[in-house]
C-alpha cells in the first residue's frame, strides 16, 4: 500500500489529498494538510476518485483510439499510428484549404494539468498558426478575468483562500460557496465565528444566507442596478475612503455621474431590495476594518457580467479594501484548474503568463523560443468557444479539436451548439470518457486521467500545486501532451517532451510572472502563488501591495455602467425565470462524478427543477412530480423540487443531468467583452405531468 500526494480534481479550492493505492487500484482518499484545506475535504474530494477503477455507472472510459471514417459510420478501433496519421492529415488539409483560423482548439480546465495546456496552446499557435484556443473559463469566470484586468490589472483573486477567515466583512455576491466550493464555505463560516459581518446578495436563500447578518434577496437579473446602488450609498453618505481614492484610483467623476441615477430608493422596483437594507449593507461594509468581496457565477453568467465585475471591484477600491491582508476581490474560480488553463494561455488573446497576442515583441519572443517564423504566427485575437457554433454555421470554422471539454453538455442553447457541430467537417475529441461531445466526434483520442499522471494545477487563489501519479493507466491510452506532440510532429513540427518538468521549465522561461515557481520550490505540499518572478521569491499571497495596481497608469480604475435588462424576460407564454446552478455532489458535465459510486448514490437525479411553493401551488405541481420545462429553444423533462429557499417567479436547474440537460433551454446572449453566455437567465414555462 502506498500514499500519493495529489490535488482534488474538482473545484478551484485546491484541496490537497492523499490517494491510497493498493495493487494499482485506488482504495480511498485521505485529506492532506494543504494550504487551502488544512486536513479536510468535501464529499467530492473523499469519494470522487473511483471512476478510475472503472465503475461504468454513467458512461464507458475511452480506452482505444477510434476513427469514424465517414459521417454516419460507426467508430472503428485503430492503432495510435493510424489515429495520429489520419488526424494530422485531415487538420493539415483543412488548414491548407481554409486557412489556420478555420480550426478551433481547446485546452482543459480539469485533470490534465498546466503542462498539457501549455503544450496545447503551443500546438495551436506554433503548428496550426492560430490563436483559436480557448477553455471553459469562457462560460464561467471569463468576465472576472476581463473585468479585473481592466480595473486592477490581474484577472484573478487578489487575496488567498486561507485569508478569507481573517476578513471582518464578507460581501458574498452571486456565490453559493456551500455547493460550489464547500471548503471555501468553511472559511466563510470561520470568518463568521471570528466576528465578521456577512452580507449575502442572492435571489435564493442559499446556505450562506442562513449565517449572514444581511441577506439581500435581489431580483434575478438586477446585479448591475444593485451594485450601482451600493456605489451611490458609498458616495452619497460619504462612506468611501476619500484619501485612498484620491491617491490610488482614477475615474471618480464619471463613476459618480453614472451611479447618481441609482439611489436605492429609486431602483427598489428593479432590485427588489429595500433601500434601507441597501444602505445598511454599505454602512456595514464601509465601517469594517477589513472587507472582502467574493463572487461566483451568479455574477459572471450574464450578458452584462464584465460591467458587474468592474462595479464590484470598484466597491473594494472605494473603501480601500485592496493591497493588504484580509481584504480584496475574490472571484472564486470554478473548476480545479480553470485558473491554470488561463495562466497557461489557452485563451484566444493571451500567451502563457498573460502576454498579449497582439504585441509584436511578445510574438517574437515565443516564435524564437519555439523555433518558428514569427510571420507565421497569428497576430489577431482568436475565436472564443461560445462563438464556434455561429462561425461553424457561417462556414468559417471547419475543424474542432476538443481536449477535456464537453460543449454538447455544458454550452448554452444546445440546439444551436448541435447545429454548429453538424456544420463542422472534422471533430477530434481527446478525453477520458465517452461524453456527449465524444459521441459525435470523427476521431477519439483516449487520454490518461487525473490519478494516472502527475503535473501542476493552479487553484483559485493563484496557487500552483503539484499533484502526483497514483496508478498506471489501463487501456491503450496516452498522456495528453504526448498525443499533442505526436500530432505536431506528424504535421511537420517535431515536438518531443520527456517529462512534465521539462514542459514546465520551458513555460517558466517564457513567463516572467511564473519564473520563480520551480518544481523543487513547490515540492509535494507547496502552494506558490503568482506573481513569483525570481527563484528566491516566496510567491504573493495578496496582490497590489502598496496599492500599486497593474494597470497602465498604476491606478485602480473605478467603473459603473447603466443596468441592462437580460436578453429574454418572462412574459405571458414563458412566465418564469430559469437560472442554472450547481449541485454539491456532482461536478460540471458529470463525466467523472457520475462514474463514482458513492457520489452517484448520494445524488442519482441531479438536475431537478427547484421551485417556490407558491409557483408550485399555482401550477398544480407537487414535490417530486414529473414536469416539462420549456423555453423557446427546447423542452426537458425532470422532477420538481419544492423549497421555501427558492424565490417566487424563478426556477433553478443544474446542467449535469444527461436526460433533460437544462442547456436545451438556456440562451446564448453573450457578454459583449468576454463572450460569456447568459446561462443565469432565460424565460421558461413549466407544466405538471400526470404520472399516476
Ligand atoms: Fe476541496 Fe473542491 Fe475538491 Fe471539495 S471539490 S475537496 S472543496 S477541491
Amino acid at each position: 500500500m502506498k500514499k500519493i500526494a495529489s490535488v482534488c480534481p474538482y473545484c478551484g479550492a485546491g484541496c490537497k489529498l492523499n490517494l491510497v493505492v493498493e495493487n494499482n487500484s485506488i482504495i480511498r482518499a485521505e485529506a492532506a494538510d494543504g494550504v487551502t484545506n488544512q486536513g479536510t475535504l468535501c464529499l467530492k474530494g473523499f469519494y470522487g476518485w473511483d471512476f478510475l477503477n472503472d465503475t461504468r455507472l454513467l458512461t464507458p472510459r475511452l480506452t482505444q483510439p477510434m476513427i469514424r471514417y465517414h459521417k454516419g459510420d460507426k467508430f472503428t478501433p485503430v492503432t495510435w499510428e493510424e489515429a495520429i496519421r489520419y488526424t494530422a492529415s485531415k487538420l493539415k488539409a483543412i488548414k491548407e484549404q481554409h486557412g489556420p483560423r478555420s480550426i478551433m482548439t481547446t485546452g482543459s480546465s480539469r485533470g490534465t494539468g498546466n503542462e498539457t495546456n501549455y503544450v496545447m496552446q503551443k500546438f495551436a499557435r506554433g503548428v496550426l498558426n492560430t490563436n483559436n484556443v480557448d477553455c471553459c473559463a469562457r462560460v464561467c469566470h471569463g468576465p472576472s478575468v476581463a473585468g479585473l484586468q481592466e480595473t486592477l490589472g490581474n484577472g484573478a483573486m487578489s487575496n488567498s483562500i486561507n485569508d478569507i477567515e481573517n476578513s471582518k466583512c464578507l460581501l458574498v455576491f452571486g456565490y453559493n460557496c456551500a455547493d460550489s466550493h464547500p471548503i471555501v464555505a468553511r472559511r466563510v463560516l470561520k470568518a463568521r465565528q471570528n466576528g465578521a459581518k456577512i452580507i449575502v446578495c442572492d435571489p435564493r436563500r442559499i446556505e450562506t444566507a442562513r449565517i449572514a447578518d444581511q441577506h439581500l434577496q435581489l431580483n434575478n437579473g438586477s446585479n448591475m442596478a444593485l451594485v450601482n446602488a451600493f456605489g451611490y450609498v458609498l458616495l452619497e453618505e460619504e462612506l468611501y475612503d476619500k484619501n485612498y481614492v484620491a491617491r490610488f484610483a482614477d475615474g471618480l467623476d464619471a463613476y459618480r455621474q453614472t451611479v447618481n441615477d441609482y439611489a436605492p430608493e429609486k431602483v427598489e422596483h428593479l432590485t427588489g431590495v429595500s433601500a434601507r437594507d441597501v444602505r445598511q449593507a454599505m454602512r456595514t461594509f464601509a465601517a469594517a476594518p477589513s472587507a472582502t468581496v467574493m463572487w461566483g457565477m451568479g455574477v459572471t453568467q450574464f450578458g452584462q457580467a464584465v460591467d458587474v465585475v468592474k462595479g464590484l471591484s470598484s466597491l473594494a477600491l472605494l473603501t480601500g479594501n485592496l493591497g493588504r491582508p484580509a481584504v480584496g476581490v475574490g472571484p472564486v474560480r470554478g473548476q480545479n484548474n480553470v485558473q491554470g488553463a488561463c495562466d497557461m494561455g489557452v485563451l484566444p488573446n493571451m500567451f502563457p503568463g498573460y502576454q498579449d497576442v497582439t504585441d509584436a515583441a511578445v510574438r517574437t519572443k515565443f516564435a524564437d523560443a519555439w523555433g518558428i517564423n514569427v510571420n507565421d504566427m497569428d497576430d489577431q485575437v482568436g475565436t472564443r468557444i461560445t462563438e464556434v457554433p455561429h462561425l461553424a454555421l457561417e462556414g468559417k470554422i471547419k475543424a474542432y479539436y476538443i481536449m477535456g471539454e464537453d460543449p454538447l453538455q455544458t454550452e448554452a442553447d444546445l440546439g444551436l451548439v448541435r447545429r454548429g457541430f453538424e456544420a463542422l467537417d472534422f471533430v477530434v475529441v481527446q478525453d477520458i470518457f465517452m461524453t456527449k461531445t465524444a459521441e459525435v466526434a470523427d476521431v477519439l483520442l483516449p487520454a490518461t486521467s487525473w490519478g494516472e499522471h502527475g503535473g501542476v494545477f493552479t487553484c483559485a487563489d493563484r496557487g500552483f500545486q503539484r499533484f502526483g501519479k497514483a496508478i498506471e493507466a489501463s487501456g491503450n491510452v496516452k498522456r495528453d501532451w504526448e498525443i499533442i506532440s505526436l500530432l505536431a510532429s506528424a504535421m511537420g513540427y517535431p515536438m518531443h517532451y520527456d517529462s512534465n518538468q521539462q514542459i514546465w521549465d520551458e513555460m517558466r522561461d517564457l513567463c516572467p510572472l511564473f519564473f520563480g515557481v520551480t518544481y523543487e520550490k513547490m515540492g509535494e505540499m507547496g502552494h506558490i502563488q503568482w506573481p513569483c518572478p525570481t527563484l528566491d521569491h516566496p510567491g504573493t499571497p495578496y496582490l497590489y501591495k502598496d496599492n500599486q495596481f497593474d494597470t497602465p497608469n498604476g491606478k485602480g480604475q473605478l467603473f459603473a455602467a447603466e443596468w441592462r435588462a437580460p436578453a429574454e424576460v418572462p412574459d405571458a407564454d414563458y412566465p418564469l425565470v430559469l437560472c442554472t446552478v450547481r449541485e454539491v455532489g456532482h461536478y460540471s458535465c458529470r463525466s467523472m462524478t457520475g462514474n463514482c459510486a458513492a457520489l452517484q448514490s448520494l445524488a442519482d437525479e441531479p438536475g431537478r427543477v427547484q421551485m417556490n411553493p407558491v409557483d408550485a401551488h399555482a401550477l398544480g405541481v407537487s414535490d417530486g412530480q414529473l414536469v416539462w420545462v420549456r423555453s423557446r429553444r427546447g423542452k426537458v423533462i425532470t422532477r420538481a423540487n419544492i423549497s421555501e429557499r427558492i424565490n417566487a417567479g424563478a426556477v433553478y436547474m443544474t446542467y449535469q443531468w444527461w436526460i433533460g440537460a437544462c442547456n436545451e433551454l438556456t440562451q446564448d446572449n453573450l457578454d459583449p467583452t468576454s463572450k460569456t453566455p447568459e446561462t443565469k437567465y432565460c424565460a421558461v414555462q413549466l407544466e405538471a405531468i400526470d404520472d399516476q
